[in-house]
C-alpha cells in the first residue's frame, strides 16, 4: 500500500525497511513513524491524516446566518410496548402519503415524509422506540428534533414510558404526548395526564407546556391535530439548515442487499446530497450511484431533513454513522481508513470508557463539565427514590449530579445504552445487571457499580463530584 501510494516498487520499499533494521513482509503493517522515515528516504512528502484533518474536511465552512433556510422537523415516536407506536406510524403514513398520490407505493426505508393539511412537511423516523434513538445518539448522531410520546389511554404510564421520557430529557429533545386508543370504551385520558405529572411531564390540559393530543391510530381521530401540534413545536424550534453546501447526514439504517450491494438510508441534516457526490460515512466511503426516496422513486438530490436510500457504498455502515461529502475520493478513502484504524485501536484497548475515575479525569481536562450524569437501578421504589433525593443534594452551583434515569429492577441493555450515550456510569442498588447488559457494558466500556448501602453510593458520588469541583477552583 505504501509503495503503491508513493508509486515505488514494493521490493525497493522492503529493502529500505531492511536497511533500517525492519524485517517486514509485503503485507505487514508498519507504524506511522517508520512509514514517515521511509517516505522521506524516497524523497516524497509526508501528509499524515489526523483527527484534525478529518475535522477539517467534515466541519468545512461555517454556515452564514443568511444562508440558513427552514427545514422540516425530524420526529421519533416512543412509548411503552403495545401502546400503539407502530400503528400510529402506519396510520400517519397511510392517511397522509398514499391518499395524496394516486397509486403511490410506500417503501419502508427507515423514515418517511408527510405533509400536514397546511402543507408543512414532517419527517418521521420509522423505527419506534428508544433503542434506536439511543444507539444513534451514542454514535454521535442526534437526528431527532421532536419526540412523540405515545401513551395508551386504556393503560397508563408504564416502565418504558418513563424510560422514553428520560431518554428525551437526556437528549434535550422536546416532547409531545399522544394519548392513543381514545376510541376504546375504557379510555381514561385524565389518568394518563395525572400519571405524567409524577414524571414531571406537565401537559397543556394540566396548565403545563407539553402539548397533548388525544388520538386513535385505529379510527384516525386526532391525527391531524397531532400533526399540527408537531408543526407548531417545529415552528418554535426554528429549525434551519443550509441547502447550498456539501451534504452531511446520518445513517438511519443500512444493510447488504443481494442485488444492489450495500445500501444505507441517510437522513440529510445539512446541505444537499446529489447523485455523483463522493462521500465518507463512518468507516466506509463511496460515490452516490443512485438516490431513492421514501416512495421508491429515483431522485437526483435530497436536501435537509429528507431521508433517501443511498447506493454506491464500498461497505455497509452502521446506523448512527455520519455521512460527509468530500471533494476527492482519495480524501474520502483516507478518512474512512483512518477511522477504521482508530476504531481497531480502540477495540484493542477495550474496557476504557466511562468509569467514575475517567469521568473525573475527563473533567480535569474539560472545564465545561460541571454535570455528573448517572443512572440508578434499585430493588424497590423506596430505595430508588431515596437515592435520587440524596443525589440531588450533592453539588452546588458549579457542579451537580444529574440522574438520567432511575428505576426498579435489574440493569438492562437499555440502561447501558442510555448510560453510554450520555457517558454515565450505572449504579445498581441491591440489583445486578443481566447477562446481555453485562456483555454490552463490557463491550462499550460502561461502568456498572453495585451497592447495598446507600451511604457508600452517596460517598462515591460525592468523591467524584468533588473531583469535578476541585477542578473548577
Ligand atoms: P407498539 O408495540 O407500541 O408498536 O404497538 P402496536 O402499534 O403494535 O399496537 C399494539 C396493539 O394495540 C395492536 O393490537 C393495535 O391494533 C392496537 N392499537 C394501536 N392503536 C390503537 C388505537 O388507537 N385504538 C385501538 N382500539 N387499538 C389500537
Amino acid at each position: 500500500e505504501l509503495a503503491n501510494r508513493m508509486a515505488e516498487r514494493v521490493g525497493d520499499v522492503v529493502k529500505s525497511l531492511m536497511n533500517n533494521g525492519i524485517m517486514a513482509t509485503q503485507n505487514q503493517s508498519i507504524d506511522a513513524d517508520t512509514a514517515e522515515l521511509i517516505i522521506e528516504e524516497f524523497g516524497h512528502r509526508v501528509t499524515r491524516v489526523s483527527d484534525a484533518d478529518v475535522e477539517d474536511v467534515i466541519t468545512a465552512v461555517e454556515d452564514k446566518p443568511e444562508d440558513l433556510k427552514p427545514r422540516p422537523p425530524v420526529i421519533t415516536i416512543m412509548g411503552h410496548v403495545d401502546h400503539g407506536k407502530t400503528s400510529l406510524l402506519d396510520a400517519i403514513r397511510n392517511t397522509k402519503v398514499t391518499a395524496g398520490e394516486a397509486g403511490g407505493i410506500t417503501q419502508h426505508i427507515g423514515a418517511y415524509q408527510v405533509q400536514t393539511k397546511d402543507g408543512v412537511t414532517l419527517s418521521f423516523l420509522d423505527t419506534p422506540g428508544h433503542a434506536a434513538f439511543t444507539s444513534m445518539r451514542s454514535r454521535g448522531a442526534q437526528v431527532t428534533d421532536i419526540v412523540v410520546l405515545v401513551v395508551a389511554a386504556d393503560d397508563a404510564v408504564m416502565p418504558q414510558t418513563v424510560e422514553a421520557i428520560n431518554h428525551a430529557k437526556a437528549a434535550k429533545v422536546p416532547m409531545i404526548v399522544a394519548i392513543n386508543k381514545i376510541d376504546k370504551p375504557s379510555a381514561n385520558p385524565t389518568k394518563v395526564r395525572t400519571d405524567l405529572l409524577q414524571h414531571e411531564v406537565i401537559v397543556e390540559e394540566m396548565s403545563g407546556e407539553v402539548q397533548d393530543v388525544e388520538v386513535s391510530a385505529v379510527t384516525g381521530q386526532g391525527l391531524d391535530e397531532l400533526l399540527e401540534a408537531i408543526a407548531l413545536q417545529a415552528e418554535i424550534l426554528e429549525l434551519k439548515a443550509n441547502p447550498d453546501r456539501a451534504a452531511q447526514g446520518a445513517v438511519i439504517e443500512a444493510q447488504l442487499d443481494v442485488g444492489r450491494g450495500p445500501v444505507a438510508t441517510v437522513l440529510v441534516q445539512n446541505g444537499t446530497l446529489r447523485q455523483g457526490d463522493i462521500f465518507v460515512v463512518g468507516e466506509q466511503y463511496g460515490k452516490v450511484r443512485a438516490l431513492i426516496n421514501d416512495k421508491g422513486e429515483r431522485v437526483k438530490e435530497a436536501g435537509p431533513s429528507v431521508p433517501v436510500e443511498v447506493l454506491g457504498l464500498n461497505g455497509t455502515p452502521e446506523a448512527g454513522d455520519v455521512l460527509n461529502v468530500t471533494e476527492t475520493e482519495a480524501q474520502a478513502r483516507e478518512i474512512a481508513e483512518y477511522r477504521a484504524n482508530v476504531a481497531k485501536e480502540k477495540r484493542a484497548a477495550a474496557g476504557a470508557a466511562t468509569t467514575l475515575e475517567q469521568l473525573m479525569a475527563k473533567a480535569k481536562e474539560d472545564e465545561n463539565v460541571s454535570e455528573l450524569p448517572i443512572l440508578v437501578k434499585a430493588d424497590v421504589q423506596g430505595s430508588a427514590e431515596a437515592i435520587v433525593q440524596a443525589m440531588e443534594k450533592i453539588g452546588n452551583d458549579e457542579v451537580r449530579v444529574r440522574v438520567l434515569h432511575s428505576g426498579v429492577g435489574a440493569i438492562t441493555e437499555t440502561d447501558v445504552g442510555l448510560a453510554e450515550a450520555s457517558g454515565a456510569p450505572v449504579f445498581g442498588f441491591n440489583v445486578r445487571a443481566n447477562k446481555a447488559a453485562r456483555d454490552v457494558a463490557n463491550q462499550k466500556g460502561v461502568e456498572i457499580r453495585y451497592y447495598s448501602v446507600i451511604y457508600d453510593l452517596v460517598d462515591d458520588v460525592k468523591a467524584a463530584a468533588s473531583g469535578l469541583l476541585s477542578n473548577e477552583i
